[in-house]
């Protein structure tokens, strides 16, 4: 319905996922976030191919999250990071959705849910190591509030884990210092909690001695990755692009797109594009910003609007059935362009909105088109 589209390479997904393995060995758990509509790439049909490609534990920051990803698979390993509000908690529970606990308040609300529904309810506790976000903080009285949780007789604690703040080693380290007392002393209380996790995936780059049992991957499973240090073998998956919907000559004085902004000191021809800012599409770009036909680079001809934008294809002779690539590998990266955009990788690939049909792509087919009114097209 759109020539506007979205391709994720699953090829591409399945090295990145190859690659992440291999760095974390076979004995540490790879934990792959899904939050963010899986940074934009499509959260439902990304588990599907996922779990394809042997991962087993999904993590989403909302209940909402999990609730999409359990209507399509009642098997799949649910964890939420965030809060989730009390009225909720039953619900939760109800579809198997893991709660990170991090309040007494609610490991006494989840130990009357599975006394209620006769089950014990599996937890994650969140350490809060100097991030100040979400978490347990580290004070007196933590190690007994604890221990009092793993006493709950309709609890039983999986995980623990924490996140860093990534503001250089030492930082980390200490942070990462914090965290191991704190099990240490509930080890030696006789607490061995199985599941401990403090990489995301920077850490799990940086770190090695950070792994633990678990990583919890996001951006390095789209093939985002930190300049610094690259990550070998990963590679982005997401490309974007679309055909135009007109090709115009406009005369010299002319003015293109809202206000007086944009004059043409030329002749021109302008493609108008069907993309703009509703899509997710940072407006800023209108300066700066390019797109590429072929091996040449335009700019946006004005500003971009809602749905639509144009660009200034000077003389050259541009047709319909000209791709136009929006988002590449190359020079539209998405690290260059959310540099451009003055935000981070992660920020422009969550806005690409799901007005934005994804196409998938694997060995060269088109496996799958997740469409915002009909879900899902599997034939076609
Ligand atoms: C989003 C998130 C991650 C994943 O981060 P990436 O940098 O994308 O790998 C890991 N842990 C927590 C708690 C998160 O919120």
């Amino acid at each position: 319905m759109r020539d506007t589209q979205i391709k994720i390479n699953l090829d591409y997904l399945e090295e990145n996922i190859r690659a992440i393995r291999t760095h974390i060995g076979k004995d540490v758990i790879l934990g792959l976030v899904l939050k963010g509509n899986a940074y934009g790439h499509g959260a439902p049909f990304m588990a599907k191919k996922l779990q394809e490609f042997g991962v087993q534990r999904f993590l989403v920051a909302t209940l909402m999250e999990a609730l999409q990803l359990r209507l399509e698979n009642k098997a799949y390993h649910l964890m939420v990071m965030g809060h989730t509000p009390d009225a909720y908690l039953d619900l939760m529970v109800a579809h198997k959705i893991m709660p990170t606990l991090f309040t007494m308040k609610q490991a006494e609300i989840l130990n009357s849910i599975g006394k209620a529904r006769n089950q014990v309810i599996k937890v994650h506790l969140k350490l809060d190591t100097g991030f100040n976000r979400l978490g347990f903080q580290i004070q007196d009285g933590l190690i007994d509030d604890l221990l009092k949780i793993h006493a709950m007789t309709h609890l039983e604690i999986e995980g623990i884990f924490s996140h860093l703040a990534l503001k250089d080693r030492a930082g980390d380290q200490n942070q990462f210092k914090k965290f191991m007392d704190v099990t240490q002393a509930l080890s030696k209380h006789g607490l061995d909690i199985p599941v401990q996790h403090i990489c995301d995936s920077i850490a799990t780059n940086l770190y090695p001695e950070m792994h633990l049992s678990m990583v919890r991957i996001g951006a390095l499973a789209y093939g985002l990755q930190a300049e610094e240090k690259p990550f070998p073998g990963v590679k982005q998956i997401l490309t974007m692009d679309t055909l135009p919907s007109q090709v115009k000559r406009v005369k010299k004085g002319e003015h293109v797109s809202y206000g007086n902004r944009y004059i043409l000191s030329e002749d021109a021809n302008i493609v108008t594009l069907p993309f703009g800012y509703a899509d997710g599409y940072p407006r800023s770009l209108y300066q700066g910003g390019k797109v590429r036909i072929g091996q040449h680079y335009y700019n946006y001809a004005g500003i971009i609007c809602m749905d639509q934008c144009m660009i200034n294809a000077n003389n050259d002779p541009i047709d319909l059935n000209n791709r136009v690539h929006i988002i590449d590998h190359d020079q539209l990266s998405i690290a260059k362009l959310s540099k451009l955009a003055q935000t981070n990788k992660n920020e422009f690939l969550c806005r690409l909105n799901p007005r934005i049909p994804r196409h998938y792509i694997q060995e060269g087919k088109t496996v799958c088109i997740a469409n915002e009114l009909l879900g899902e097209i599997n034939e076609f």
